[in-house]
């Protein structure tokens, strides 16, 4: 009998002892985000899949944590979203990012943004800021948004898409697939690119269903006028088989891991810019 309470003390010990970490981690966060230190962009190229040039780069951003060494973006920027430092960390990414694609030439720069983002009816202007100060021309931003964001269907997040697309900058709409993207959420708000997720990529030359699912994906992409782009080409066969569909671009470890900027401009300035 006794054993039951003896339990859920126990659990209750650990769920605090989660808590608590958590805090840490966020005031760590914070600190990171205040003193600019130990948070790090990488970039992964973007091909064309007809030339095989690179196109232009993805940021993805990376924390050296002091103790727990280098954490993965999908453990720390949902505690950013959860804790309000989405807003500075995500700001922090784009200014970093287009500062990069001014000093390397590179032709554009993808940056991702979480939906908490757009809850900031200033979003849109504090993005024109960026560009102004970093002296990015608009079309060189590429902004990587989730479906999720669309299925809000908010009035003031299509404002905001329409705003930044009016002035050039493009949007991609992330992680395509996964979500439950209608084609009249496409038609309201109105995308520029579709990014096939991974997970697709992954089953090409497996799975007969899902290579007509990315073909009727392309299709749609073309007779939108929107670009496609792959992510996660591994293989060989995925890579032609995509070239085959006529998606536009591809994206994965086959073509490029994320490099380090240092790196990236290494390779960019010895292959000579587009
Ligand atoms: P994502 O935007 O879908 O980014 C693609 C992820 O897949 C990256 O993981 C990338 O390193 C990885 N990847 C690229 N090519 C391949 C491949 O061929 N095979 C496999 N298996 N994986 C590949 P990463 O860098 O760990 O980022 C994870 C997620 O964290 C991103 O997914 C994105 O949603 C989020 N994220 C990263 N940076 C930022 C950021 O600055 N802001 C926001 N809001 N989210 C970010
Ligand atoms: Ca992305
Ligand atoms: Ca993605
Ligand atoms: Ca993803």
């Amino acid at each position: 009998k006794g054993n039951g309470r003896g339990r859920a003390q126990l659990f209750a010990g650990e769920l605090g002892d989660a808590v608590r970490e958590r805090r840490m981690l966020e005031l760590d966060l914070r600190m990171a985000l205040l003193n600019d230190t130990g948070l790090e962009l990488v970039y992964q190229p973007i091909f064309e899949a007809s030339t095989g040039e690179m196109a232009g780069a993805e940021a993805l951003v990376r924390w050296e944590h002091a103790t727990r060494g280098r954490m993965s973006p999908a453990t720390f920027i949902p505690l950013a979203e959860e804790r309000g430092l989405i807003d500075m960390l995500g700001f922090w990414v784009m200014r970093q990012a287009c500062a990069y694609a001014v000093a390397t030439g590179l032709p554009w720069v993808a940056v991702n943004v979480s939906p908490v983002q757009f809850r900031d009816e200033r979003f849109a202007e504090r993005v024109f800021e960026i560009l102004a100060e970093t002296g990015l021309k608009p079309k060189r931003l590429e902004l990587e948004i989730t479906e999720g964001l669309l299925l809000q269907n908010s009035p003031m997040v299509q404002e905001t898409l329409r705003h930044l697309r009016a002035s050039g900058i493009r949007v991609a709409l992330d992680d395509f697939g996964t979500g439950y993207s209608s084609i009249s959420y496409l038609r309201n708000h109105g995308v520029d690119k579709l990014k096939i997720d991974q997970s697709f990529t992954a089953q090409l030359g497996k799975d007969a269903e899902i290579e007509s699912i990315m073909r009727s994906i392309i299709d749609l992409g073309r007779a939108m006028h929107m670009k496609v782009t792959a992510e996660g080409v591994e293989t060989e066969q995925q890579q032609q088989m995509l070239q085959e569909m006529g998606c536009n671009q591809l994206q994965g470890y086959l073509l490029s891991r994320p490099l380090t900027s240092e790196r990236l401009a290494e390779q960019f300035a010895a292959a000579g810019s587009p």
